[in-house]
């Protein structure tokens, strides 16, 4: 049973209804709704058609021609950028929370879907509806593990709410896109994160216990593009640590699960603009995708800097790399369908690639 509510905030977490097992799965919350067996159209472990939502979703497919459009997904401007005035529990600078608490203020939407802290386990997310823009003020942060956040669609739809914000991590957006169109909705705002070797938060708590003799106290952890994990605790005290000292050799075989090992949507592909901090050298990063992205984006007005990201490094062989992988998931999930397995592997990547993928951070989180 869900305990958070605040009536005050705006905010509910409906409970939801038990997973259903599957292989790959990272609980995006399908297979909570009234018909699980949506999985089998919307899983990116199970059906992806990247480049049939790419189009659909912002009107074309990645360009070959652009190297950077294979690595990073189809995208009109990819710029730094930072809130001028920082939000104070914010991952960064509070851009992704920011733009949904717009969209409630203005009245553009009646509802954001997004994840609150667990009130027992500050790194657990907890699926939650948010009606007014004081709510966006707690739920932001970065958390580990997985939420059922598209479970929240069926309150949505209870509710009668018809003009819907999402943050969400690439396999959620993956599978609200997949299912978009049975939603009926009058306007859906997609604003995505990055995500990479995402694990449960059970797992994420023997990995903080590595990290410090008082992991219960740890408030703030970011693989930081500098190489450096930076952690903050309860006292206001921080640290930080090279990735190279992580103890990494300590975890088992199994920390990072066969789902985010296998994940090709790093930059969150089809989200309508992707707000993370990898390229953004110390600053945030912002890929706007589509129309929708520049709508979104437009509502920060000055209150954001905006900058061109550098580019360093050769990223062409990855990116070719990439690209085949992209293909060769593809053909797998057409050769199972064909075969008629209900599953099909994900695309195999393997340690040495994934260290090839600019920007994939060496670590959980
Ligand atoms: C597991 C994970 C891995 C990430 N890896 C990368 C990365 O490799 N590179 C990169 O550039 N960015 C990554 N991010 C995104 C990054 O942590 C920031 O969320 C992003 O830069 C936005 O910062 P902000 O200050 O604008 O966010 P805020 O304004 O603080 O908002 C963060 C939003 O993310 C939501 N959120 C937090 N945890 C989760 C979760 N577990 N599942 C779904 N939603 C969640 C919050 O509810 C909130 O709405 C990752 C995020 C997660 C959750
Ligand atoms: S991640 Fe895939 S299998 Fe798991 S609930 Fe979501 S759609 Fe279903
Ligand atoms: S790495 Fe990929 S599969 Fe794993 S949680 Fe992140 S988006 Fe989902």
């Amino acid at each position: 049973m869900n305990l958070i509510r605040s009536t005050e905030a705006g905010i509910t977490a409906p409970p939801v209804r038990e997973a259903e097992p599957r292989h790959l799965c990272t609980d995006c919350g399908v297979s909570r709704m009234e018909d699980p067996k949506a999985c089998g159209r919307a899983c990116q472990f199970i059906k992806p058609d990247y480049e049939g939502l790419e189009a659909k979703v912002h009107g074309r497919t990645r360009d070959p021609n652009q190297p950077d459009e294979l690595h990073f997904g189809p995208f009109r401007r990819m710029v730094r950028a930072a809130l001028d005035h920082p939000r104070q529990g914010a991952q960064w600078t509070g851009i992704a929370t920011r733009l949904a608490e717009l969209l409630l203020e203005r009245g553009a939407v009646d509802v954001v879907l997004t994840v609150a802290p667990d009130p027992e386990d500050r790194w657990k997310p907890v699926p939650v509806l948010v009606t007014k823009a004081e709510g966006m003020a707690k739920v932001r942060g970065m958390r580990m593990g997985y939420a059922p956040l598209l479970a929240m669609l069926e309150p949505v739809r209870d509710k009668g709410f018809k003009r819907v914000a999402v943050i969400g991590i690439p396999c959620q957006v993956y599978a609200l896109r997949a299912l978009e169109d049975e939603l009926e909705l009058d306007k859906l705002y997609v604003i995505g994160t990055p995500c990479s070797d995402n694990t449960t938060t059970e797992r994420f708590h023997d990995f903080l216990a590595l990290l410090s003799d008082q992991p219960d106290t740890i408030t703030y952890l970011e693989f930081r593009a500098d190489y450096q994990v930076e952690l903050r605790f309860e006292d206001g005290s921080s640290k930080e640590i090279p990735f190279l000292k992580l103890p990494i050799s300590k975890l088992p075989p199994d920390f990072f699960p066969l789902t985010c090992r296998t994940c090709v949507d790093y930059t969150n592909v089809l989200a309508d603009i992707t707000v993370g901090y990898m390229g953004g050298e110390g600053e945030q990063w912002l890929l706007v995708r589509n129309e929708t992205g520049e709508e979104l984006l437009s509502l920060l007005g000055d209150e954001v800097r905006l900058s061109q990201p550098g580019d360093k490094g050769k990223r062409k062989a990855s990116c070719r790399g990439l690209h085949h992988q992209h293909r060769a998931r593809r053909g797998w999930a057409s050769a199972a369908r064909n075969a008629g397995l209900g599953a099909a592997p994900g695309g195999l990547v393997d340690a040495e690639d994934r260290a090839a993928r600019p920007g994939v951070r060496p670590g959980p989180g």
